[in-house]
């Protein structure tokens, strides 16, 4: 068995447009700006031995206003700017009632299908309360970026910053090692 990280895409891995109070997703590549600064972060988290998800809702492919192949595009330059294993995108909307789009845990259940993940040693960052709640029904462990998007469900952990997120996620690794399988 192995242990993941799961890593929210917007917010976290590029950044997204803030409108009336909502974060908007980029649609294209030429709006996809990359946080740069969190590639050595993730490579300290690879190199403690985890696997790197990125996880996005892109409901936009099945409402029609996102080109599935400008999401590839974006994909590809996330793949070549992080050390990522997979990249798991929930394609539906919410009228669809898939069981993938977040908060429902799917994605982070089909993953450790696919991955033979231990979800109890496994963490979600993110900046959302949508991800914490899927955490929360896995039992993985959720850490979020402070934001104006991390709601009132029950969180296990806040920070201000990916630095210190990082940092704990690695303390807490090394408090409950995964015994080889
Ligand atoms: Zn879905």
């Amino acid at each position: 068995m192995k242990a993941a990280v799961f890593i929210e895409r917007d917010g976290v891995l590029n950044e997204v447009r803030v409108e009336r109070q909502h974060a908007v997703s980029p649609l294209t590549l030429e709006e996809f700006h990359v946080n740069r600064e969190v590639v050595p972060l993730l490579q300290k988290l690879k190199a403690a031995g985890l696997l790197l998800l990125a996880t996005t809702n892109q409901p936009g492919l099945s409402r029609g206003y996102q080109s599935r192949r400008e999401l590839d595009r974006m994909h590809e330059l996330l793949r070549a700017t992080f050390a990522l294993d997979d990249i798991l995108v929930c394609p539906h909307d919410e009228t669809d009632s898939c069981s993938c789009r977040r908060p429902k845990p799917g994605l982070l259940a089909e993953a450790a299908f696919k991955w033979r993940l231990s979800l109890d040693h496994c963490f979600v960052i993110s900046d959302k309360w949508q991800d914490a709640e899927a955490a929360r029904a896995v039992n993985c462990t959720s850490l979020l970026l402070q934001s104006p998007w991390n709601g009132t469900v029950r969180h296990d952990l806040v920070l201000p910053d990916l630095g210190a997120i990082v940092d704990k996620l690695l303390r807490l690794r090394a408090s409950k090692p995964l015994l080889a399988a």
